[in-house]
């Protein structure tokens, strides 16, 4: 180990743009086996490892780290998959520079982080290869089912922490596929769907049942499902487009970057999206601008230069350096050849029939508002328009109106609209029901998702356990005649 001053920081190998703007497919090739053991070895195994410290997960990294160096990888897979449901995905798309890679001490030192997402992602990825990721066999099986609702990280991750401990579990989603944003708002070129469909299938190998195609509020009531199961776990992420009211006609060719994503990743996966084949949600051949400055912004540049669109243009209103999304993602999409027009705010809509050009206005920053970020002020004078056959909206997420949708007014939500929860169990205003995720965080991160999901667990197999525990005694008293 302590090999950095020797060793320099390679990452695995980024297919060159013309090249990756052709296909889905992911950018990053595997580490060969020899080259993730050097890269592992430049770990310095720090006394006090800030990465872990920053991996919500609190991932073992050094250790982790330290087996691979050695070439003991069944090993190294064993302590990384015991703090993390999913170390493939998180190791291909948690933004590590804002986590553990940007926290790591070499790299505070000018050496360059090690490279511990990629190598997190080829610890398992061997794994797969090599049949150690094994379907889950309880030790005793447990009479009390648990109701999950939205089969994204957050309930994935519960799911099989307490598919782990006996429980009978039934994961309902209103999608035709588990996964959540994972199998349909993530594009392919940042996570292949077959490695969210390996989970997906073991989990249902291990005896997960998922209910498909069921949107509860709809299909079936919540009071329905809550009857139903000992616990409920609601991990339903937040799925409320933001607007810029800017399309008072209603042109047909804005859209909302997730029915854009969605449309582009069932298409990926062989399924028959009119919407894509009729054009309206498909970029070939177009003049595209994309609103907004977030990783989902970056995955509609990108995914509309892989369609075959004529020019893409992303606005965001304010500069490179503010910008929310990963700054990995800004850089693959200017490599990509997507034109970013920083410090630019769409101000109109126009067309005749169908939305042909967005007038815009440049920004400047002015005094830090209330969140400390400085405020994007119009220039005046300096309006332009430009050219757009179809423009994607990508301004973030808001929760659906939970209580109403679930027909309960008990179900108490913050003023953001995410589901209030005690801190401390987890659980929402109702009893035995639980919430984990977006719904709870807002729109989020994976890794955090995959957190709040183990969090859950904890507490529902705790709240299972008292609850009948209790019911065991005071059914003993009954028959004591106490
Ligand atoms: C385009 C995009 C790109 C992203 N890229 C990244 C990234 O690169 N890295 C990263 O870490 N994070 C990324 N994120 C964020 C990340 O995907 C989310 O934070 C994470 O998926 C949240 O997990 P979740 O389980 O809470 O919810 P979700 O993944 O949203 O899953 C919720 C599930 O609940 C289901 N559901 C909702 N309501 C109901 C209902 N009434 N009945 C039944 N089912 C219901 C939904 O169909 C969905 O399957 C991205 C998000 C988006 C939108
Ligand atoms: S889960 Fe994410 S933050 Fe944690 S070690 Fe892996 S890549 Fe880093």
């Amino acid at each position: 180990m302590l090999k950095f001053t020797k060793i320099n920081q390679e990452n695995p190998g980024k297919i060159a743009p013309e090249k990756r703007v052709k296909s889905f497919n992911e950018i990053y090739a595997k580490y060969a086996a020899q080259k993730a053991e050097e890269q592992a070895s430049r770990c310095s195994q720090c006394g006090v490892p800030f990465c872990q410290v920053h991996c919500p997960l609190h991932n073992n990294i050094p250790d982790w780290l330290k087996l691979t160096a050695e070439d003991r990888m069944e090993e190294a897979f064993e302590i990384s998959s015991s703090t993390n449901n999913m170390p493939e995905i998180c190791g291909r798309i948690c933004p590590q520079d804002r986590l553990c890679e940007g926290n790591c001490v070499i790299e505070q030192s000018g050496h360059g982080t090690v490279t511990i997402g990629s190598i997190e992602k080829y610890i398992t990825d061997t794994a797969w290869d090599n049949g150690w990721v094994k379907n889950i066999k309880p030790t005793e099986e447990k009479n009390y089912s648990v109701g999950i609702i939205g089969s994204g990280p957050a309930g994935l991750a519960a799911g099989e922490e307490l598919r782990k401990k006996g429980y009978q579990i039934t994961i309902y989603d209103r999608y035709d596929r588990p996964g959540g944003l994972l199998i349909y708002g993530i594009p392919n070129f940042k996570l292949e769907k077959d490695i969210v469909t390996r989970r997906t299938q073991r989990l249902k190998d291990s005896g997960i049942k998922f209910q498909l195609n069921c949107n509860i509020g709809t299909d079936i009531t919540f009071a329905e499902i809550n009857k139903k199961h000992q616990a409920l776990l609601i991990a339903t992420g937040v799925y409320k487009f933001r607007e810029i009211n800017l399309n008072q006609s209603n042109f047909n060719n804005v859209v909302p970057a997730l029915d854009f994503l969605v449309a582009s990743n069932k298409t990926g996966l062989k399924d028959k999206v009119d919407d894509f084949l009729n054009g309206r949600l498909n970029a070939s051949g177009k003049n595209v601008i994309v609103i907004g400055g977030g990783d989902t912004a970056m995955d509609c540049v990108r995914t509309a230069v892989r369609q075959g669109a004529k020019s893409v243009k992303c606005l965001y209103r304010r500069d490179k350096t503010n910008m929310p999304g990963s700054q990995r993602e800004v850089q693959n999409a200017i490599e990509e050849g997507v034109d970013f027009k920083w410090l630019t705010l769409p101000k109109k809509y126009s067309g005749n029939g169908s939305l042909n050009s967005v007038e815009t206005v440049l920004m400047q920053l002015g005094e830090p508002d209330e969140s400390g970020r400085r405020r994007p002020e119009p220039k005046e004078g300096t309006e332009q328009n430009l050219e757009a056959d179809l423009v994607i909206e990508a301004l973030g997420f808001e929760p659906e109106d939970l209580p109403k949708l679930f027909d309960n007014d008990n179900l108490t939500v913050t003023r953001w609209g995410t589901l209030k929860i005690n801190y401390k169990n987890m659980m929402t205003s109702l009893d035995g029901v639980f919430a984990a995720g977006d719904i709870v965080r807002g729109a989020s991160l994976v890794v955090w998702g995959i957190k709040d999901g183990r969090d859950a667990a904890s507490n529902i197999h705790r709240y299972l356990e008292n609850k009948f525990e209790l019911s065991k005694d005071s059914q003993r008293n009954a028959l004591n005649g106490k």
